[in-house]
């Protein structure tokens, strides 16, 4: 049974699967469900709708459909990017990435610490923006892989990926961009970026959860994962997810058609709701770069304030929203995003993510816009400011 809501505020972190979405996956779930493996024609025809699919998402990012490996996840793509960099440097042991990573990444570096390998976690400035020398410098002989992302999941600063890439090309070392909060947004086109790696996940463009696209560059060595059977030309094992695979598909066509409209669509509405916080509310202030940042994304300290009490109130009023990564709600830890960009621990914990999406509607802005102060105000006066 679905909670009923008024207003979603929370697709950074997964969003609603678009009715054409389901439509054109649904086929594949009930008359049309067999293995595309097989030998006869009931199983193999179904390369030519999962050929259209890896078309379609290929497109999204202007890479060839031979480019992509389909995997369960986002996070799966990113573990295996760095897997597969690691083994095609045999004599490398150093990754550097970013402080602001979501977990897949950090998590999986910290996996790979743990088994012997180095890994360097750059700093970012109090808005979230990386120093492009301090990572230059932080590249060594041992490097096999540069891995940052290109949106930020919490505060929505862009990285810029086109740069990286030419400092990683001038020092020989790979390059891999999780651009999962990217799709749908930005434009992405892997000519441009220049990346060696780029992962992709369909639950943040409207499409089911359990399918994600790894987009590696032709003629790069790749060293598969998940093993297994020889799906994905030998590249990742396992049964197609030919259901899912469609759906990814699908949205990917759905995103790049609606990308422009969307983005400023967003941006007006995501502008107005900040602008209203920030204007409106006493002792509010943005978290991360004012202008590098995705369209669709605010991320906003309230002084004085527990964001899980924030939280409670709004899920109450029927808003759902997030204090930084859901992966990580429920632990009493501030967002390592925001305490690397020089936030202290309470600011941190009293930082609120609202994030837009395609099915977002102004009049659930204008609800949230409506009722925030209210709320905001009913909880301060409850917990009277602390002195430190
Ligand atoms: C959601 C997300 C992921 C993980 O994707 P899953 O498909 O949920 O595993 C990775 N990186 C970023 C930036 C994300 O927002």
């Amino acid at each position: 049974m679905s909670q009923p809501y008024f207003a979603y505020f929370d697709n950074n972190a997964t969003t609603r699967v678009a009715p054409e979405v389901v439509a054109a996956m649904l086929p594949f779930l009930t008359e049309d469900w067999g293995n595309p493996s097989s030998a006869y024609s009931f199983g193999n025809h179904l390369a030519r709708p999962l050929d259209q699919a890896r078309s379609q998402v290929a497109a999204l990012i202007n890479a060839d459909p031979r480019e992509i490996i389909f995997t369960s996840c986002g996070t799966e793509s990113i573990n295996s990017a760095l897997h597969s960099a690691l083994l095609s440097n045999p004599g490398k042991q150093h990754i550097v990435t970013t402080a602001v990573e979501h977990s897949a990444t950090l998590k999986f570096c910290a996996h790979l610490e743990r088994m012997g390998f180095t890994i360097t976690r750059l700093p970012v400035s109090p808005t979230g923006t990386l120093d492009l020398a301090a990572l230059e410098q932080a590249i060594t002989p041992n490097t096999a892989i540069v891995s940052v992302m290109l949106a930020n999941n919490e505060t929505g600063v862009i990285f810029p990926i086109p740069a990286i890439a030419t400092i990683c090309q001038s020092c020989g070392v790979l390059l891999h961009t999780d651009a999962v909060q990217a799709a749908g947004k930005l434009p992405l086109d892997v000519k441009v970026f220049g990346a060696d790696f780029l992962s992709l996940s369909a639950h943040k463009i409207n499409a089911p959860k359990g399918i994600g696209a790894l987009y590696v560059r032709r003629q790069l060595k790749y060293f598969p994962h998940v093993i297994g059977g020889g799906q994905e030309r030998g590249r990742r094992g396992g049964t197609e997810n030919v259901a899912g695979i469609i759906a990814f598909g699908k949205a990917a066509q759905m995103a790049r058609e609606r990308l422009e409209a969307l983005s400023s669509r967003l941006r007006v509405w995501r502008d107005k709701l900040e602008q209203s916080i920030l204007q409106g509310i006493p002792g509010t202030s943005r978290n991360g770069d004012p202008v590098e940042r995705l369209p669709n994304t605010t991320n906003v300290a309230f002084e004085g304030l527990e964001a899980e009490g924030l939280l409670m109130l709004l899920d109450q009023a029927g808003i759902c929203a997030s204090s930084g990564s859901a992966c990580t709600t429920g632990s009493l830890e501030p967002s390592h995003v925001l305490t690397a960009m020089g936030l202290s621990a309470k600011a941190a914990r009293s930082s609120l993510r609202f994030s837009l999406g395609a099915y977002t509607t102004e009049s659930e802005v204008d609800h949230l816009i409506s009722i925030l102060p209210g709320i905001v105000e009913r909880l301060r006066a409850s917990s009277p400011p602390s002195d430190d």
